[in-house]
């Protein structure tokens, strides 16, 4: 297992728009990217604080996960997302060690990031991603 860093930090929020402007005018980060991640049915915008991003996810469909995830928990951090080296290898090493994935094989997340989730039920309730550049 290698992880490098926390490549970035998700958020749900209700509205990209307000989210936006709070973290643009109130806390000083500029937004650089604005996203649709249609397989995950979300609008992203992220922002760079130093090494690691913050990435606010708006659902764009009350059945999709941050949908669902609103729902039930209300606005707030998501997921943490590790950077990797190896993220098929990774994977496929938790599994051997019993940890369950949502995720078997990478997909294609935003900023052209392959990506795969952890299940939360194994990783003590934080909703983990690991990501690797696509090379
Ligand atoms: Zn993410």
């Amino acid at each position: 297992m290698k992880i490098t860093h926390i490549e970035h930090i998700g958020i749900a929020v209700k509205s990209l728009e307000t989210a936006i402007s709070f973290y643009e005018t109130k806390l000083g980060l500029k937004c650089y990217a604005v996203e649709e991640v249609f397989d995950q049915k979300v609008k992203t915008a992220f922002f760079q604080v130093g090494q690691t991003k913050v990435e606010l996810l708006e659902s764009t469909d009350p059945e999709g996960p941050i949908g669902k995830f609103i729902a039930n928990k209300g606005e707030g951090v998501h997921h943490i997302a590790f950077a990797t080296e190896g993220l098929q290898e990774n994977l496929d090493e938790l599994a051997e060690n019993g940890i369950r994935l949502i995720d078997k094989n990478p997909r294609k997340g935003a900023e052209g990031l392959q990506i795969a989730f952890l299940h939360p039920k194994d990783t003590l309730g934080v909703l983990i991603e690991l990501c690797e550049k696509s090379k």
